[in-house]
């Protein structure tokens, strides 16, 4: 490797969430190869296609390279970074001039570094006293921030990816790891392939990839399947193989609004015979009652799940059932049995769940109404008392609602700036919020041209993650840093040094002072003032300091609050978790951890040290199949291209490998609609159509359709077609469940 680089960068893939670690390769200034990281505690080295590949479209003719400003002709035209710098501040100070403090929104991403996300974050509700903060995870984790929170008082996972090699029982929920999170899923077959006794077990309404090595598949039509977890729980309990000692020592049985004994959530869960959710999900009742045995008595069940269970009207909900599940058996906080979420983005978890970069919440999760935390915030942020608005603002889908022209009164949010996510490509429902996005002031920070770009005002040349580092958080709570490898091209900047160069504009270069060049000398400077915000909370990185992440070679845990702490692989537990030892953090939250307790969820809003099992009433999708909209529509991602395929569609190999969207049919629904494989199939929902190719398998159910959606085709961009209901709690849209009719085009 001497001869053909120069040298090797430490980082981690740019892409999904299972945070792999890499090295990347310079020679003569640029990346010219991609290798894993054989010490990454994530990866252990390995890599999928989209990570070894990533580089490759870093160089490709179609990079943003300066800034452009829209002119009155409708062209963009090339301006200096002054020239785009000074008008994006002066149209800002107009609109929050006259329009107010909420007029100007953030819409951000779990693809920005944590840096980035906290320092946007900071300056819109520390200078501007905004909340308009939102970003890409509200649809994709909303509802795994929802579950955790509902279930043990605090966002993320209590274990921890290693559990996999510990787990008897792997359950994999809405979730095709096999094309979604390649090298997660590696590591499941590479567990079952030492330990052929693991079971593993797939709940999905299509037979992936992931279901076909499967021990046993419950299929389930989409949006059901939370009868099938409660049907569950009722095969444990008739059986006896639930843990009595753990329900009564570490949960509590609520609805939310009372608490119950044991016997009512017996009681409760009786309705769910397996026969019954059979008729329901299309589950058959054997596989459940298998499925509920091996769960339960295999000594150590873990689940992991994606977006199935969160994209949802349901998705807290379902978030929470599988935390029953795991709390009914006491298969949590003990090694190999967890509840696990696994995050979509690199860093959905890092940058915009832990920094609060969410419309109600502020660094460490915390909620904006919360004075204490609050009040908090505004000293570490040198603020006055009082200037954190305590109202949340409006979260993703009300947001793209309320945005809008100046002619227009119905939509109070008069502009926006849009970081890394391409939202005219990928909300839901998309010819309601279009208009929108095209007549309000839209500044959009990005590598490429996309959807979004096309409807700017102004267009801002970002940096790739290897042209200025930052650290990225993945699912299991470990922050790892990437140093910058070479320059970015042309005029591009770090998104770091455009959010502090728009806030020395408006005043606000106290409360950002990070205001230079060096993208990595700016990198540390945010990191540390978030690691002092955070320093005593449950989410603590004080310990991760900048000079450490740059040494350690697979990043830390959090909770990591002393210098020198090795991080946390699991919560909850003493001997583990360190928080039960953390004096500052017990005193400022007001938590008593008794001296004998040896498992305690601290962050239970009551004070008792419980988590809560959910009393969750069966409830099906917003939308199901009617006589004029038949099938269900289910969409997801495909193994070589990453969400919109922004940047994999310019990376030839996978362009070539995928160069198009499909849908896929049922042999037995094809057969109905005379439809062969190739034919073109009009789509169409209540909201609206896409046209593509027919792919012809038995992967999914009949009636029940599936269209992966990173094809920029507007043809064929599916977000057309799906449903914009959105989860009451998490706010999450319903992406996973669309009722739709099909016909031969
Ligand atoms: Fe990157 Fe995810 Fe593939 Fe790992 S599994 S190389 S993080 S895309």
């Amino acid at each position: 490797s001497k001869e053909i680089v120069d040298k090797w960068v430490k980082g981690t893939c740019r892409f999904c969430g299972t945070g792999c670690g890499v090295y990347v390769g310079v020679k003569d200034g640029k990346v010219v190869a991609i290798k894993g990281n054989p010490e990454a505690k994530t990866n252990f080295g390995f890599l999928c296609v989209k990570g070894f590949l990533a580089y490759k479209c870093m160089y490709h003719p179609d990079r943003l390279k300066y800034p452009m400003i829209r002119q009155k002709d409708g062209k963009f035209k090339r301006v200096s970074w002054d020239e785009a710098l000074d008008y994006v501040a002066k149209k800002f100070k107009y609109f929050h001039k006259k329009y107010g403090k909420d007029s100007v929104a953030y819409y951000g991403s779990g693809q920005c570094t944590t840096e980035e996300s906290y320092t946007f974050n900071k300056l819109w509700k520390g200078g501007f006293r905004s909340n308009m903060v939102e970003g890409n995870p509200r649809l994709c984790m909303a509802s795994a921030v929802g579950g955790y929170i509902t279930t043990f008082g605090s966002d993320e996972p209590v274990g921890s990816y290693a559990d996999i090699e510990n787990a008897k029982c792997i359950f994999l929920v809405g979730s095709n790891t096999s094309e979604c999170h390649p090298i997660i899923f590696r590591r499941i077959m590479r567990h079952k392939l030492r330990n052929p006794d693991v079971k593993i077990i797939v709940c999905e309404p299509r037979k992936t990839n992931t279901a076909k090595i499967a021990d046993l598949w419950l299929p389930v039509d989409p949006g059901t399947d939370l009868a099938v977890f409660h049907s569950m729980a009722r095969e444990i309990i008739k059986n006896n193989w639930h843990d009595k000692k753990f329900i009564d020592a570490h949960t509590r049985i609520t609805d939310g609004k009372n608490v119950y004994s044991f016997d009512k959530y017996v009681e409760f869960v009786e309705q769910f015979k397996p026969e019954v959710v059979e008729k329901l999900t299309r589950c058959p009742a054997e596989n459940i009652r298998k499925a509920a045995k091996w769960f339960a008595t295999s000594g150590a069940t873990m689940t992991l799940w994606t977006m199935g269970l969160n994209q949802r009207t349901r998705g807290v909900w379902a978030n929470n059932l599988i935390h029953n599940l795991h709390l009914i058996t006491g298969n949590i906080c003990k090694p190999g049995a967890d509840s696990f979420s696994l995050t979509g983005q690199p860093n959905a978890c890092g940058g915009v769940r832990e920094t609060g970069s969410l419309c109600h919440l502020l660094p460490g999760t915390k909620p904006v109404k919360d004075k204490k935390w609050r009040t908090h915030v505004e000293k570490v942020w040198g603020l006055k008392p009082g200037t954190i608005d305590p109202k949340p603002g409006f979260h993703t889908m009300k947001m793209f609602d309320s945005l809008g022209g100046e002619n227009d009164p119905n939509k109070p949010i008069k502009a926006m700036l849009t970081s890394t996510t391409n939202p005219a490509q990928s909300l839901p429902n998309l010819n309601r919020y279009i208009k929108g996005m095209k007549d309000a002031f839209l500044v959009v920070l990005d590598i490429f041209p996309t959807k979004t770009t096309q409807l700017a005002d102004v267009v801002l040349p970002a940096a790739f993650l290897y042209e200025k580092g930052g650290v990225y958080g993945c699912s299991e709570r470990r922050s790892q840093l990437t140093e910058k490898a070479v320059n970015p091209p042309g005029e591009a900047k770090p998104d770091i040094w455009i959010a502090a160069q728009i806030a020395k504009r408006m005043g606000f270069e106290k409360l950002i002072p990070w205001n230079m060049d060096d993208s990595m000398k700016a990198n540390e400077m945010a990191w540390t003032d978030y690691i002092t915000v955070t320093k005593d909370s449950d989410h603590s990185l004080w310990g991760a300091t900048y000079d450490r992440l740059k040494k350690e070679k697979a990043g830390i845990q959090w909770p990591c609050p002393y210098p020198g702490h090795p991080g946390t692989y699991k919560r909850y537990v003493r001997g583990m978790d360190p928080m039960f030892e953390h004096e500052e953090f017990k005193r400022f939250f007001g938590k008593k951890i008794p001296d004998d307790a040896k498992i305690y969820f601290y962050m239970d809003k009551k004070g008792e040290g419980r988590a809560n099992i959910w009393l969750r009433p069966y409830k099906g999708p917003a939308e199901v199949p009617d006589a004029e909209y038949p099938f269900y529509l289910t969409t997801g991602r495909v193994i070589a291209h990453w969400h919109t395929g922004t940047m994999t569609m310019r990376i030839p190999e996978i362009a070539r490998s995928y160069p198009y969207a499909y849908i896929e049919i049922h042999p037995d629904d094809a057969r109905k609609y005379n439809i062969f494989e190739g034919d073109l199939v009009e789509v169409i929902s209540r909201r609206g159509k896409a046209i593509l190719p027919a792919r012809i398998t038995k992967n999914s159910l009949p009636g029940v359709l599936f269209v992966p959606w990173f094809d920029q085709e507007i043809s064929r961009m599916i977000n057309f077609v799906c449903n914009d209901a959105v989860d009451p709690g998490s706010k999450e849209p319903e992406f996973k469940i669309a009722a739709v009719k099909i016909r031969k085009y």
